[in-house]
């Protein structure tokens, strides 16, 4: 018998899944189903990353989930899932961690859908699926804006009329399980950074920074939702809301279509007029795409300063996410800048993707570390299974 934890983070329209083994932190498995709907591909690999024969009904989640567990009870016929362990998110204003989930809480989280329509509800459809297919198993919520809920008024609040704070309009921050995953490998492997003042740079279609003060968050580039803070691949970042203010009023335009131009239109693929990924921008020769690159450097140089001046200097700047962990030469224009906070790249190390990429004269460390925000996810998952 395989007893597991199986990894659930459902998107609008995608669904992927990890399994890990209920003692160890190596995925047996992982996979995606994609363009859920009548176009949709499931793909699924094992540890050695070879393919998992999977198909099946993929026009729903519900369905998508039972192709995949049918995947897996092929390899591993014994397979007994223990907890199955959700990314959600919205976790509100008091959430500080995970979360078995139980009736009351689902009906709290559904609640805080408004805050982000985009996302929560596929969270949740992803988790009701999970309970309907296997009633008994423990499901564990984990939040993306739990690990940001310790900051102070001050570092949360917008300068608003109290009340909407008190409604909920704040910055919450995501990608906290992200940030959670770098914090501990940082405690472990160098426990005199994670004891200090690290700006982790997650870099990927979806990016914010934070800033880290003994593993803690005080600072971060999203805010009340995950448009804020550095440019993405379809996303702005920072907009002054007179902008909006100009859409609506001048041109007419519906929250509806402003939040179309805002999650899917703007960003690296706005700039760029081209493509919202890295990798495709980094192979053209428009000066569109170059433009789209640099700004997006710029905006990172920018939102590092300000990541610096809330925790009063830096010891280490850490790259994570698609682009953070993979793109050097995006990762040597956001240094480039950056010598007078004492960031200084070693080109050979950059160019190599290692794990420490700074100068050994650099007097800040600057570290790539690939992030496993599904780790974080099966280990709380596990952590139901002892409590029981
Ligand atoms: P998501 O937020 O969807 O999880 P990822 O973390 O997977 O996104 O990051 C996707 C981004 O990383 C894309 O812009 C992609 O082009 C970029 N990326 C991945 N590999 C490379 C690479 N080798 N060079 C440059 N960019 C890369």
């Amino acid at each position: 018998m395989t007893r597991a934890v199986l990894t659930l983070n459902a998107g609008s329209s995608s669904l992927k899944v990890a399994l890990f083994p209920l003692d160890g932190d190596t995925p047996l498995a992982s996979g995606i189903a994609d363009r859920i709907g009548p176009e949709a591909t499931l793909r699924l690999k094992d540890a050695a990353g070879a393919p998992i024969v999977a198909a099946g009904d993929l026009t729903s989640h519900t369905s998508a989930l039972a192709a995949v567990i049918a995947a897996f009870r092929c390899q591993w016929p014994g397979l007994d899932l223990a907890a199955i362990g959700h990314r959600v998110v919205h976790g509100g204003i008091d959430r500080t961690g995970p979360e078995k989930v139980t009736d009351a809480l689902l009906t709290d989280l559904t609640t805080l859908a408004h805050f982000a329509p985009l996302h929560q509800p596929h969270n949740l459809a992803g988790i009701r699926a999970a309970m309907a297919a296997f009633p008994g198993v423990p499901q564990v919520a984990c939040f993306d804006t739990a690990f940001h809920r310790g900051q102070p008024f001050i570092a949360d609040a917008y300068a608003l009329p109290r009340a909407l704070y008190a409604e909920g309009v704040r910055r919450y921050g995501f990608h906290g399980l992200s940030y959670d995953y770098i914090a501990g490998v940082l405690a472990k492997t160098e426990p005199q950074l994670g004891a200090g003042r690290v700006i982790v740079a997650h870099l990927g279609n979806g990016a914010s920074l934070c800033a880290l003060e003994q593993g803690r968050s005080v600072a971060t580039t999203m805010g009340f939702s995950a448009l804020d803070g550095v440019p993405m691949g379809t996303r702005p970042g920072q907009l002054d809301p007179g902008v909006l203010l100009y859409l609506m009023d001048q041109k007419g335009m519906s929250a509806t279509a402003i939040s179309d131009l805002l999650y899917r239109q703007s960003g690296l693929l706005g700039l760029s007029g081209l493509s919202n990924d890295m990798r495709t921008l980094e192979a053209s020769d428009t000066p569109e795409a170059a433009e789209a690159i640099d700004h997006f450097a710029l905006r990172c140089q920018m939102e590092i300063g300000s990541m610096a001046a809330a925790l009063g200097g830096i010891d280490a700047l850490v790259f994570c996410g698609g682009i953070g962990e993979n793109a050097r030469h995006v990762r040597s224009r956001i240094c480039a800048r950056l010598l007078w906070m004492g960031i200084e790249l070693d080109p050979g190390r950059n160019a190599a993707n290692a794990r420490t990429i700074s100068a050994d004269r650099s007097h800040t460390k600057v570290l790539v570390i690939p992030t496993n925000e599904e780790l974080v996810i099966a280990r709380a998952a596990r952590k139901a299974v002892v409590a029981g």
